[in-house]
């Protein structure tokens, strides 16, 4: 049997990295040296220097690469700077469609910074697919994807973009954050690169920030290789450690926060203080489909609608458990106001189209019992109703 043949719960833990062949130590050696001695006068070895290489960081990147059914992996200093390293394979004159709830971070590159380095884009919301194709131009070279989306948790058929972006001659990446190898592997439907920011789910406790950035093709590989040693923005040793220490047990804190996001959000559909419920894992939702055949879970982030800006501020100091910030992906519940938040540059008119109105809270479930976690928001709900009902004096 060979590790491919296990499932994904035991790979995290039984893959190349379970021992250190050097001295059988069940960890990963930290390796802090920046340089590497060389043995013979021409002739360098497996490490010389650890932006180009490093034996802690390297068994990171192999671990994810082995996750996400990829060739290569290659580890970041953050989310962003996987994202923006990987924007580097496109070239002056290049133009880019990308989906519109996009993170605010990838936006910002896109807009700010892309821009003067003559590469263009067009946004697009990509649950629709004649969109999308009426979007592309004869230099567009990338189709950039971002599912289930942040904060609407909108799915995109990533199957039916690789298809376009192939008949077409560009390359796709996904950002696999929100569900991670555990639930989507977007490699496997014919994803050029997949992007991570590891602080997330990934690493899990909120202590560490990362990236992460995974693709099949060989070719690719050694392009991307050469850019994250270009570039430099490699990942740190320790914080290498760390993501690899959290990935461990990935897949059962998944599994668990993932139970109670779908009960929770079961619970507050019905409720009469929220308007609208947010979440792949509930029938309604119009990507249910598409989900259930490209991943194994809707993953543990949701969204909720309440009345206005009052309301939202009303739950968020009453409810007791969830840290109130922004970030997702952790031990904790992490509850977050987009609003003010991740979406506080965006114009309200330009907000507000696109779904993410002054009542709108994201959260991201943590490892809570599920019954504190629904009795403190029903109790905080309770108070939502209590104040909106109050007759204005
Ligand atoms: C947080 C996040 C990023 C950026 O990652 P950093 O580690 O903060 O740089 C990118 N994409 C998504 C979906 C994220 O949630």
């Amino acid at each position: 049997m060979s590790y491919n043949d296990f499932s994904i719960q035991t790979n995290l833990l039984h893959n190349k990295h379970k021992f250190d062949p050097a001295t059988g130590a069940v960890s990963v050696p930290i390796q802090h040296a920046s340089t590497f001695h060389q043995s013979k006068f021409d002739q360098f070895g497996e490490f010389d220097y650890s932006r180009s290489g490093n034996p802690t960081r390297q068994a990171l990147e192999e671990a994810i690469a082995e996750l996400e059914g990829g060739t290569r992996g290659f580890a970041f200093s953050s989310g962003m700077a996987a994202i923006s390293t990987a924007f580097l394979l496109l070239s002056k004159g290049d133009h880019v469609v990308i989906t519109e709830d996009v993170y605010g971070g990838t936006y910002r590159m896109v807009t700010d910074v892309l821009i003067r380095f003559g590469i263009s884009y067009t946004f697009v919301d990509m649950t629709k697919l004649d969109e999308v194709k009426a979007s592309i131009q004869s230099n567009t070279k990338l189709i950039y994807i971002e599912t289930p989306s942040n904060p609407l948790l909108k799915i995109i058929d990533i199957k039916a973009l690789v298809e376009l972006a192939k008949e077409n001659n560009c390359l796709t990446f996904v950002d696999n954050t929100f569900l991670t190898p555990a639930l989507q592997r977007p490699l496997d439907l014919g994803v050029d690169v997949v992007l991570h920011s590891a602080t997330k789910f990934l690493a899990g406790h909120s202590d560490v920030l990362a990236g992460l950035a995974v693709v099949k093709d060989e070719g690719l590989g050694k392009q991307l290789y050469k850019l994250q040693n270009s570039f430099g923005a490699v990942l740190g040793v320790q914080d290498a450690w760390l993501t690899l220490r959290g990935m461990k047990t990935l897949y059962v804190r998944l599994a668990q926060s993932q139970a109670t996001a779908i009960e929770l959000a079961n619970k507050l559909i019905g409720h009469p203080a929220i308007e609208e419920v947010y979440f792949p894992g509930l029938q309604t939702h119009p990507g249910y489909e598409i989900q259930k055949s490209q991943s194994n879970g809707p993953g543990a982030v949701l969204s909720f609608r309440l009345k206005d800006e009052d309301a939202a501020r009303t739950f968020v100091e009453h409810v007791k458990i969830p840290v109130f910030a922004v970030s997702l992906g952790a031990v904790e519940s992490i509850l977050s106001y987009p609003a003010k938040m991740s979406h506080a540059a965006m114009p309200r008119e330009e907000r507000y189209k696109r779904g993410i109105t002054d009542g709108l809270l994201r959260l991201s479930v943590g490892l809570e019992s599920v019954e504190d976690l629904l009795k403190d928001f029903e109790l905080a709900l309770e108070k939502v109703e209590i104040t909106s009902n109050r007759s204005p004096v």
